[in-house]
């Protein structure tokens, strides 16, 4: 049985319905370009391509995973995050576009306010770390109390060839220094959220996602401790859930903003003592 690009697509998309709903076809066209060899945007042009017989045992492979609810990402062992490529494995988070707000927003002040060394706490896959390292061109420490999370930051750096170091380190516990920049994703999940989250998340690290029952353990932690670590005009940056701004922000009683991610919540909480 032979069958094309647009056949499998086709096919792919009818498989996938029930657990990608509205993104089966996008998802579609990223397994079955994948497969082939070819860009996502090249789907058309190479829509009559036949797929050889061990593509088509690929492709069902990662169909049938997808279908046991595991996340597309950790299928395809790949991700971009700031338009740089990381890889992504149930040892950490998978890298969110809403975060790209939390790295682009480091970015923007180590430049404006030429800060020269930034702390990545909670870093994960490496993602927000290592991309202010590239993009700011600054020398970055991440921290994660996750072995297994370093273990893949450190394939991250490596892999983008970023000027970064690492220390396993329970939030400040084994951190010594100060730095002008610090910057964390926390997990910030609430014991509500972690009972109703959609299948795909169950296979992400418990401990990068739950955040306590109200989900605000980690940042009640940093509030006590953030202080000692930031150099004299330095900055505090935090990812936050949507509905977390003015509970995270009434923790610190230094002055904070929050600015808004492209879907209009509050997702980064600036403080600045
Ligand atoms: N934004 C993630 C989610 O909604 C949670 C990430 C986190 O806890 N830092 O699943």
């Amino acid at each position: 049985m032979s069958i094309n690009v647009s056949e499998a697509v086709r096919e792919a998309k009818i498989m996938l319905e029930p657990v990608a709903q509205e993104e089966a076809l996008q998802q579609a066209k990223i397994f079955v370009s994948t497969i082939a060899g070819i860009e996502t945007s090249a789907l058309t042009i190479h829509s009559e391509m036949v797929l050889a017989p061990e593509q088509l045992n690929d492709l069902g492979e990662m169909l049938n995973r997808r279908l046991q609810g595991e996340p597309l990402q950790y299928i395809l062992g790949e991700w971009a995050f700031m338009g740089l490529p990381f890889y992504v494995d149930a040892r950490a988070l998978i890298p969110r576009q809403d975060t790209e707000l939390l790295a682009e927003t480091a970015i923007r002040f180590i430049r404006e306010r030429g800060f020269g060394s930034c702390l990545d706490l909670c870093t994960g896959t490496g993602c927000v770390g290592i991309s202010i390292a590239k993009l700011a061109g600054i020398r970055v420490t991440c921290s994660d109390i996750s072995r297994d999370a370093l273990s893949l930051a450190k394939e991250n750096a490596e892999l983008n060839e970023a000027s970064v170091s690492f220390v396993e380190s329970d939030l400040f516990d084994r951190i010594p220094d100060k730095f002008d920049l610090i910057v964390c994703n926390p997990p910030y999940l609430t014991l509500d959220d972690m009972q109703t989250m959609q299948k795909e998340v169950t296979f992400e690290p418990k401990l990068a996602l739950y955040g306590g029952g109200d989900g605000l353990d980690v940042y009640r932690e940093i509030a006590w401790e953030y202080e000692k670590h930031l150099s004299e005009k330095g900055m505090l940056l935090l990812e936050i859930g949507s509905t977390q701004a003015e509970s995270a922000a009434a923790l610190f009683s230094a002055r904070t903003s929050v600015l808004n991610d492209l879907g209009g919540n509050p997702r980064v909480l600036i403080v600045e003592p």
